[in-house]
This record gives C-alpha cells, sequence and structure tokens, in this order.
C-alpha cells in the first residue's frame, strides 16, 4: 500500500531528516513496535521514559507514511458528536473520551516543549454548520460540553463574519486546540528513545508473528528475527492487513500548502484552526510562515495510482471551496498531496488486544479525523496495559466495545 501521493509539505519542507541503521541480524527486546510513524514515536516515547526496553521497526523511513500527509490539526473534538457517542456508548462514555482527548492535546504540547523545534502551537478551533439544517445538532452539541465544563463559545452568523470574515448560520469555537509539524515530531521522538537506549530502524519489514506462552517472535522480511515479550502493532493504515477482517474503511484524504500570506489577510486564521459540520468536511490551519495548510474532499479511494491522478484537481475544488468563502483570500496551492486515512463507524480508535492475535499482540489503530490526538492517548493506554494497570479508556477504545444503541 502507497500511503500517500503528490509532494506532502512536511516532507518538503524538512527533507530526509535523522536516517535510522536497518536491522539485519537476530535481537531481544522487551517490546517490538511495528511502524515508525506518529503513532509508533509516541508508544516508543512513553515506554522508553518510563524504564521499557523498545525497538521500532520501520519498513519505510520513519515519518514517511500518513504522518508525513497528516495536516497535523491537534483537536479534542472527536469526528462523531459527543451527543452521538452518549447514544452509542452512554453519557459517562462519551464525556470521558472528550476529556481525555483534551487532557492528549496538553501531554503533546508538554511533550513539544520539552523536543522543541517541532512547529507546536496553541490553537482555538472553530467548528461551523455548513448549512442552516446543521444549526440544531451543533446547538444540542454546545450544550452538552458545556455541561460538562468543556471552554465553548456560540458564534451567530454576525459574530463570524465580523471575526472570521466568512458567513456561515452558526459555529462552535473552542478554546482548546493545537497544530504541529508531525513529521520533525516523529524525528524528535524517535532521537530521543534511542538516547534512552531503545532502538530504531528503518527499512525493516515485519513478516509474520508467532506467539507463544513466553513472548512472541518477529520475523524480517530479510530473515532476520526479534524474539520480545510483546508487539505492538502501529503500522497505521496497513495495521488492518493484521486482522482477520477490517475493522475500518480506508480513504483518502487530499490537502495542499498556500503560498504564505499576509498576517493581516489571515486575521484570526492564523491561531484559529476551522472545519464544518458537512461529511467528508473541509479543514483548514495555518503554518508558522503563514500558510494556509487546506484539506478535504475525502473519497473512497486507497489505490495509489488513482489518488495521484486526482491531487491536482481536488486541490483545485478544496480552493475553490475556500475562496468561496473568503473572496479576498489568493489561493494557491503551492504542493499538493493525498493520503491514506481510516474511518471507524463510531469515530473511536482501537487500542489493545485482537483475539485473533493473542493477549501479547497489541494494535495501535489511531483512525479517525483526530489520529493524533489519539494516538497521544493510545501511548498511555498500551503502557498502562503492558504495566498490567487498568486505563480509564481501556475497554471503550478495545475491538471488544459494546454500543448500547444496537
Ligand atoms: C491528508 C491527511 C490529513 C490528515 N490530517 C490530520 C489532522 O489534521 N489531524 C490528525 O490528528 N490526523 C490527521 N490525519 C491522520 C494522521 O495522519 C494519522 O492519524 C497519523 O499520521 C497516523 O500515524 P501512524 O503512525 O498511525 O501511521 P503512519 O504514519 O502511516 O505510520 C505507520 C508506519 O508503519 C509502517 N509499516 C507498515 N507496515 C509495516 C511492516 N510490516 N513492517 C514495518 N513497518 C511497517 C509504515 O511504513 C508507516 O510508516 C490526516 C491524514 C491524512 C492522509
Amino acid at each position: 500500500m502507497d500511503l500517500k501521493s503528490g509532494y506532502p509539505f512536511w516532507t518538503v519542507k524538512n527533507g530526509l531528516l535523522t536516517p535510522f541503521p536497518q536491522l539485519t541480524h537476530d535481537l531481544q527486546t522487551e517490546t517490538v513496535i511495528i511502524g515508525g510513524g506518529i503513532t509508533g514515536a509516541l508508544i516508543a516515547d512513553e515506554l522508553s521514559r518510563y524504564g521499557h526496553q523498545v525497538a521500532v521497526l520501520e519498513r519505510r523511513d520513519v515519518g514517511w507514511g500518513s504522518s508525513a500527509a497528516s495536516t497535523a490539526l491537534l483537536q479534542y473534538e472527536i469526528d462523531t458528536h459527543m451527543v452521538h457517542l452518549a447514544e452509542q456508548y452512554g453519557e459517562a462514555n462519551a464525556v470521558m473520551a472528550y476529556r481525555r482527548c483534551a487532557d492528549a492535546i496538553r501531554s503533546l504540547e508538554s511533550l513539544a516543549a520539552e523536543l522543541g523545534n517541532v512547529a507546536f502551537s496553541r490553537q482555538q478551533s472553530l467548528y461551523f454548520a455548513s448549512q442552516e439544517e446543521d444549526v440544531a445538532a451543533l446547538k444540542a452539541e454546545i450544550a452538552m460540553r458545556k455541561r460538562y465544563g468543556f471552554e465553548v463559545a456560540w458564534l451567530d452568523r454576525p459574530a463570524i463574519e465580523a471575526g472570521y470574515g466568512f458567513s456561515a448560520p452558526g459555529a462552535i469555537l473552542s478554546s482548546l486546540a493545537a497544530s504541529a509539524d508531525p513529521y520533525r515530531m516523529t524525528y524528535h521522538l524517535l532521537e530521543g528513545v534511542v538516547r534512552r537506549g531503545s532502538k530504531v530502524f528503518d527499512r525493516t519489514q515485519v513478516e509474520r508473528l508467532e506467539s507463544d506462552d513466553q513472548g512472541v517472535d518477529v520475523r524480517l522480511r530479510n530473515g532476520a528475527m526479534l524474539r520480545c515479550q510483546q508487539v505492538i502493532i502501529a503500522a497505521g493504515y496497513e495495521s488492518q492487513s493484521w486482522l482477520p477482517s477490517p475493522v475500518a474503511t480506508n480513504r483518502s484524504s487530499y490537502a495542499f500548502v498556500t503560498d504564505p500570506l499576509p498576517r493581516e489577510m489571515l486575521g484570526k486564521l492564523g491561531h484559529t484552526l476551522v472545519w464544518e459540520s458537512a461529511r467528508p468536511y473541509l479543514y483548514l490551519r495555518s503554518t508558522q510562515e503563514g500558510r494556509l495548510l487546506i484539506g478535504g474532499e475525502d473519497d473512497d479511494e486507497d489505490i495509489a495510482e488513482r489518488r495521484d491522478a486526482r491531487v491536482m484537481e481536488k486541490a483545485q475544488t478544496l480552493a475553490a471551496k475556500v475562496e468561496a468563502l473568503w473572496p479576498d483570500l489568493k489561493i494557491n496551492p503551492t504542493f499538493c498531496w493525498g493520503g491514506t486515512f481510516a474511518e471507524t463507524d463510531d469515530g473511536l480508535p482501537y487500542f489493545g488486544p485482537h483475539e485473533a492475535l493473542g493477549p501479547r499482540v497489541h494494535f495501535a489503530m489511531a483512525y479517525g479525523g483526530n489520529g493524533i490526538t489519539y494516538s497521544m492517548i493510545g501511548a498511555q493506554l498500551l503502557r498502562a496495559l503492558i504495566e498490567r494497570r487498568q486505563h480509564p479508556l481501556s475497554a471503550l477504545f478495545s475491538f471488544q466495545r459494546e454500543r448500547h444503541d444496537t
């Protein structure tokens, strides 16, 4: 599976960063992490900080999968409204999921401050109603969030026009959100993992896993083998190939970055993430240089050649949508790309073991629009499972979760 097409901004901006060696010999370690994207990096960081030995195995170069394609809007707001999650899993679970996502933004902020130079920036998030008919659902959503102490405000049409320079029937403004450079963050996290004595390998593909009562044999494509206590599959959208049947739908999302725009033209877009109630939704944020990163136009394509052929056309459609909202903004798609993206039915991720591979193999499937926030929670959740501790979200984010409404 080719995870991205075109020129993802982060790889163009940063180029190739630290190269890690290929693993060509047998090795023993405590935990093997398959996948060196932002999810594998956050998990490796969390485990190595708390004294666990890990080996991260990446079949490409680290950060070169979907993480390079991510626009990295960091939000506590799950693609599924809190109201709808409550219908499916009960109010307590819905509130807990949202609260933990909010905590994850703060954890990412502390990590970013420690790592330095990962373009982390605190933002607000504006979730606007794409059409009049969506206003009632957004009002129900904000009422519930307010009831549970989330810092949110309702903006009506005049307030949106005055503050943000575009027109929409209403919007939820959240004070907690952020943005970052996910590619640089992945590298800096993994450099720290190596400094703590754990190992990271590029161009190292895992082909087979064999579990027994004492541990797991991890067989590589080049014939080398690792023996470990447990494995975490953080292989992004390729993780599903380890399951007997898929639990999510692979899709493509498209994005582009503009030339830098004058600060006065960006206005509040300089510190606000914007997205909408339509599905698929338009999403955008600014970068430190004053560019706009704009994404959306998701479709069901995950064949790289076909996705590649659509990148320019999708960028033009997205640019036209943004110009329709902000006619004064001159939107020039400088670098455009598309990337694989997966969605679960309920918008929640999966972290933990699956019966098909036994208790020593954990999955880290941070699927959904706020995948990076989920990855942060997943890192803490998986450390708890490995240390045989409880985590409040281990049931809700497991393969065994049960919906109340079915
Ligand atoms: C266009 C686009 C925009 C997005 N925007 C956002 C956003 O604004 N906010 C947000 O939170 N999320 C966003 N996402 C989602 C986000 O990109 C993902 O949540 C995140 O990057 C997933 O990281 P990951 O580490 O799980 O996957 P990946 O980055 O894909 O990493 C998995 C790695 O596993 C490796 N691998 C796979 N199989 C093997 C194997 N057998 N052996 C060794 N290595 C293997 C792959 O090479 C890959 O590098 C977006 C995604 C796309 C495509």
